[in-house]
């Protein structure tokens, strides 16, 4: 087959036209999104690559087969907590490309969430909880961890989640995710395989399981937040970032302002808060991380 050096080459060369639509008819019958579900990528995403990509998931943390349904967000409705037979899949194509979220491993990364959330329903079910979504995350680490899988736009898009009453702010939910990483490269390297019940195990170690909205900011200054106490060079190092992104987002709002655009001003301003209020968390990290290391 001869090799096609982009998509409008490929539409040419089935069609002689210049665009395509994924139910556009070829000239061997075939649906367009048949042949190649990820053409369209950016412009549409195929159902199929998004029940492939579920499927992936599925399989991989061994839960058995559930229906999935169009809806209004990427989620899954658990049902019963006790059981796994009643829960169903919710997808989103408009989120999804609202997202960037567009490739079938990207998606694939979603659906090991909702499958964490699948595991965990039992264990972590209470309202105002961190727990829960930690612990999804935490999975989804360890699936991309066993499956190889690269960060992309997935980790991009978690990293920035605002944090929530329901829903934890990105930093901490990719903390979450590397932390789930690190766990099965670690039962690898002992030559353990790694089960979700064990993995389950490395998470009920952490203090994750006891955040919630309310507790967050105490247990961050404490140093214990997923049981990841960060050297003080590492807060010191925080700090710094944390300052220049401060700098930066300021500079950013009198740009704002000379020009009159207030509410990109504003928009910046609550930018330019939350880094300062990292700045400080972490300064103050670095101190208390700094004592502890001198009574060892
Ligand atoms: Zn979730």
């Amino acid at each position: 087959m001869a090799f096609l050096k982009s998509i409008e080459d490929l539409v040419k060369s089935f069609t002689g036209e210049k665009s395509i639509k994924s139910e556009t008819v070829l000239k061997d019958g075939k649906f367009a999104k048949d042949v190649v579900p990820s053409f369209m990528d950016g412009a549409e995403i195929s159902t199929k690559t998004i029940t492939d990509a579920v499927r992936k998931a599925t399989k991989f943390f061994g839960l058995p087969e559930i229906p999935i349904k169009a809806g209004p967000a990427v989620a899954v409705a658990p049902g019963n907590p006790m059981t796994f037979k009643d829960d169903v899949f919710i997808y989103n194509k408009a989120q999804l490309k609202r997202e960037g979220l567009t490739t079938s491993v990207d998606i694939s990364k979603c659906y090991a969430h909702e499958c964490g959330h699948r595991i965990s329903q039992r264990f972590f079910n209470g309202n105002g909880s961190w727990a829960n979504e930690l612990c999804s995350d935490f999975f989804t680490g360890a699936f991309c961890e066993m499956n190889k899988l690269k960060a992309g736009n997935f980790e991009k898009f978690l990293g920035r989640q605002r944090a929530s009453l329901s829903h934890p702010g990105g930093k901490l939910r990719m903390q979450a995710l590397e932390y789930g990483r690190r766990c099965v490269a670690e039962m690898k390297a002992k030559g353990i395989t790694p089960t979700w019940e064990k993995l389950m195990d490395k998470f009920k170690e952490t203090n994750a399981q006891n955040l919630s909205f309310g507790n967050y900011r105490s247990a961050q200054m404490r140093g214990t937040v997923l049981g990841l106490a960060q050297s003080s060079s590492w807060y010191v190092k925080d700090a710094a970032r944390q300052q220049e992104k401060y700098q930066a987002a300021m500079k950013r709002v009198g740009n704002y302002m000379d020009k009159k655009d207030y509410k990109s001003a504003a928009a910046a301003q609550r930018t330019a808060d939350l880094h300062k209020r990292d700045m400080e968390y972490s300064a103050r990290a670095a101190k208390i991380a700094q004592r502890s290391e001198k009574k060892k």
